[in-house]
């Protein structure tokens, strides 16, 4: 019942972060970071497995210091996920997570210092066959970048990251990924517009500092939602100034919409009004919170009355069209001799869900992935 999406991704090199691949058509991988304190290892493990739990593809953490490295050896041990440290200036804390397995390292190869330190860096990832992101950012470009360009602009954002990528060449280093994320959605939608025509590696994504849940997710959704339509973006991480499992949702929310990658359960659902027969919106929530665990991609329509309840239906594995005491209710878009009590909905539905999906899974009909 998945419709198609007519999106054309843009050709890309792959690279491997873990076993998870990114870029060259592979699914785009959803990411967050934990925000604990990396050297409090219980608590930045049990984030991590919250993160992978929601879907997290990969999980990021700083590591700032010696003891966080320190940490990262034994939340590595611990991670289901692979993990990706953030690590800014200190050549020894990449070498130390280096060695501690870490599976990617989001490090800037012209913030490292001296050509040997770049180098020491450099290797130490070919040797183990880790890859490096390159993380250019608006508020934090070089300062003759800032003198020259007199404020962050996607030509700004962009030659600061290709500084980055020249020295990685110049080293032979092909394994990279690259973001320039910016806080300003048409600024960052530009600088990667301009960085996908530059270099072949893959992208990963995001509006940086995007804002709280709400506001954060909607400016995402806009900036993310071009570049992806476009093509552009193999990876991405949603910035919100909220719990890290939030911001998996809403880069899963996002990729469902453009039918790029789906994950557990696609409601649609109407706004309710006095036309409907049942509480639309408390059943949505309370389905919704009850199917969390579902991960096999499904349509489920649940409409408030007959106005656009059976047309819905019709395009979904689960559907209701809202009527009086009993509902209308259809399975692979066929309607069903069967009708739903409408005091008793939640129940009976989640019970066709959780059916429909184990059939789904039993014949394991393959996810389209773009
Ligand atoms: S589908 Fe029916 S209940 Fe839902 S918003 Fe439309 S008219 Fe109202």
């Amino acid at each position: 019942m998945m419709h198609e999406n007519p999106i054309k991704r843009r050709p890309s090199r792959r690279i491997y972060v873990g076993n998870v691949p990114i870029g060259d058509g592979a699914p785009i991988a959803v990411q967050s970071m934990t925000n604990t304190e990396t050297t409090d290892v219980a608590a930045t493990v049990k984030q991590i497995h919250a993160i992978a739990a929601a879907g997290g593809d990969i999980v990021r953490v700083s590591v700032p210091t010696m003891d966080a490295a320190e940490a990262f050896k034994l939340i590595k041990q611990q991670s289901p996920v692979p993990l990706v440290a953030d690590i800014h200036f200190d050549y020894r804390i990449a070498l130390k997570v280096a060695e501690y397995g870490v599976d990617c390292l989001r490090i800037n190869p012209g913030n490292i210092g001296n050509e040997q330190r770049i180098r020491a860096v450099v290797d130490a990832a070919r040797d183990r066959g880790i890859p490096i992101r390159i993380g250019v950012n608006g508020g934090s470009l070089e300062r003759e970048i800032q003198e020259k360009y007199g404020e962050p602009t996607p030509a700004a954002l962009v030659e600061s990251a290709m500084r980055h990528v020249d020295i990685l060449d110049r080293l032979d280093f092909q394994d990279f990924k690259v973001s320039v994320k910016a806080s300003d959605v048409f600024l960052a939608v530009e600088s990667y517009r301009l960085l996908a025509k530059q270099i072949e590696q893959p992208l990963h994504l995001g509006i940086t500092e995007a804002g709280g849940l709400r506001s954060g997710a909607v400016k995402s959704s806009i900036g993310l939602g071009m570049l992806l339509a476009e093509g552009i973006g193999d990876t991405l991480r949603i910035s919100l100034a909220a719990d890290p499992v939030e911001e998996i949702k809403v880069g899963f929310d996002i990729l469902k919409s453009l039918r790029i990658r789906s994950r557990g359960i696609n409601f649609i659902a109407c706004p309710s009004c006095s036309r409907q027969e049942f509480d639309v919106i408390g059943t949505v929530n309370a389905l919704e919170q009850r199917l969390e665990d579902i991960v096999t991609p499904m349509d489920v329509s649940i409409i408030g009355c007959v106005v656009n309840g059976p047309g819905e239906a019709m395009v979904a594995e689960v559907g209701l069209a809202g009527a009086k005491n009993k509902s209308g209710f259809y399975l692979q878009g066929e309607r069903q001799k069967e009708r739903l009590d409408n005091n008793d909905l939640v129940d009976q539905l989640e019970r066709h869900i959780r059916a429909r999906v184990k059939q789904l899974e039993a014949e394991q009909i393959p996810v389209k992935q773009a």
